[in-house]
């Protein structure tokens, strides 16, 4: 009869419940940072160590071996590049190992999970699929965040007095003062001008200067030579009309801010749920106090684009959305012996700390660590003057010598990096705190070996080890 069926029926369901899938879930996770951070080099690490599996034993799922599967798919935006995983790992596996090509704009993988599920239901569940997509954008295109709620008068006004405290500044601020904004506009000077201004912003950021925006002029790709590029800061003239160079000056850089920041922030930052941000802190060490102090700022202003319903006009573009967690990491942990890992991570936390203070930031769970997505050196004990130093060992970029380095001591408290007294300084400590670039190492990896990195399984279980 009918009851018969409906028993036997929901029998039938009942069986087939292990294995019902339960509807994959999707993770987007954002990785961003200044360029040369080591974007690529972390993308590239920590997907051919997922898809490995052989050294994340932080990563609890793996150590629980409850990953049955990871796999490359096509990833869900049809119109975004993807991110060449497979070219850029030969470049840094192959015979002549050699660092990547760096992030120049956005680009995505998607990458796909079998897990097995833990405690109580995993024997009654069958395995789920989880699709990690990672979406590789540049941090400075998030800074161009801050020109959302600056009129064009207030930005070149910022950006000037910015640029009156950086060396780099000088030859365009001339050049920005002895212009008349009132005059008529005329391509050919507006033309020059931001030729001028783009040259500064290259020179301020290989200075080791942070907040070099707007963001598309170091990274124009497509735009390059569109009017939303050929603009420049001016001081403002007492008057100036239609047609006048500042009026358009001004009208370029609101184009800028409708037609390039947001629509960025809609179609892609808007839909993040957990974040990277990556962070060349050996390398602002290295280059000096002031270049410290500006990292700071910028880390605050980083995490204002992750402030959520605070900026007036970023609520309205990202419509409640939130980001869950943002890890903070300071990357090339291997220019440093491991036994001074916990101070780089000391300064990072510091660091972030305050970047939370300044920004008046809550929500998200955040977090910082030292890690390196590929690493090229190995660790040595050296003794110099009958003293015993902690070096790391590798192959020199350039010459391609075999080098050990120790590079000085990092403070093991933070303070003495960052406090005010500091900000001022020229230099650091008591004697520079030098660097040498390594080029990749080669490694005969086994199968099933993912080359070899520093933290990025204890990155991957704080970013996505929850959902897996
Ligand atoms: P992006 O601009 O953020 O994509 O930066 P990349 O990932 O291209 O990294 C820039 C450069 O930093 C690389 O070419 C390397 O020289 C260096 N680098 C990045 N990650 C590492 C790392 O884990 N170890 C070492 N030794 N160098 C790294």
């Amino acid at each position: 009869g009918d009851i018969g069926d409906l028993v036997a029926r929901s029998a039938i369901e009942l069986a087939a419940l292990p294995f019902t899938p339960f509807a994959d879930s999707v993770i987007r996770l954002g990785v961003t940072g200044l360029s040369r951070a080591g974007k690529t080099v972390f993308i590239t690490g920590l997907v051919a160590n997922l898809l490995d599996r052989g050294r994340m034993p932080q990563l609890r799922a793996a150590a629980e071996g409850r990953i049955e599967a990871v796999w490359l798919q096509p990833q869900p935006d049809d119109t975004i590049p993807r991110f060449d995983i497979e070219g850029h790992l030969t470049q840094m596996t192959g015979d002549t190992p050699e660092w990547p090509e760096s992030t120049r704009a956005i680009s995505e993988l998607r990458l796909s999970f079998r897990v097995r599920p833990t405690g109580l239901l995993s024997g009654m569940r069958g395995t789920q699929n989880v699709h990690l997509d990672i979406v590789d954008y540049p941090g400075e295109w998030l800074l161009d965040l801050g020109l959302l709620d600056k009129t064009y008068a207030q930005w070149a006004e910022d950006t000037l007095s910015r640029m009156a405290r950086r060396p780099q500044g000088a030859e365009f601020l001339a050049t920005a003062r002895a212009e008349d904004g009132s005059l008529k506009h005329d391509e050919a000077r507006a033309q020059a001008l931001a030729a001028k201004f783009t040259a500064y912003l290259h020179a301020a950021r290989t200075a080791g200067w942070s907040d070099c925006t707007p963001g598309r002029f170091l990274l124009p790709g497509e735009l390059a030579g569109s009017p939303v590029l050929t603009f420049a800061p001016l001081p403002e003239p007492a008057s100036a009309g239609r047609g006048s160079l500042w009026h358009e000056m001004a009208r370029r850089y609101d184009a800028y801010r409708a037609k390039v920041v947001k629509p960025f922030f809609h179609d892609h930052f808007a839909r993040i749920d957990r974040q990277v941000v990556l962070v060349d802190v050996l390398g602002a060490v290295h280059t000096g106090p002031q270049a410290l102090e500006d990292l700071r700022r910028t880390m605050a202003d980083i995490l204002t684009a992750f402030r959520p319903g605070q900026n007036g006009l970023l609520s309205r573009l990202v419509l409640g959305r939130r980001v869950e967690k943002i890890l903070f990491a300071a990357t090339k942990a291997d220019h440093l012996h491991h036994s001074q890992h916990p101070q780089l991570t000391a300064i990072t936390e510091a660091l972030v700390r305050e970047a939370r203070d300044r920004a008046a930031f809550s929500g998200a769970e955040v977090s910082a660590m030292s890690l390196a997505g590929f690493r090229a050196t190995v660790e040595d004990r050296l003794e110099r003057d009958g003293q015993i130093l902690d070096v790391v060992r590798g192959r020199l970029m350039g010459s391609g010598k075999q080098a050990a380095m120790y590079p000085g001591e990092l403070p093991t408290d933070p303070a003495r990096l960052l406090s005010p007294a500091r900000q001022g300084a020229e230099r650091w400590l008591d004697a520079d705190f030098a660097l040498m670039s390594f080029a990749p190492a080669r490694s005969s990896l086994k199968p099933g070996e993912g080359p070899p990195h520093i933290r990025l399984d204890r990155a991957a279980e704080f970013l996505i080890g929850d959902r897996l």
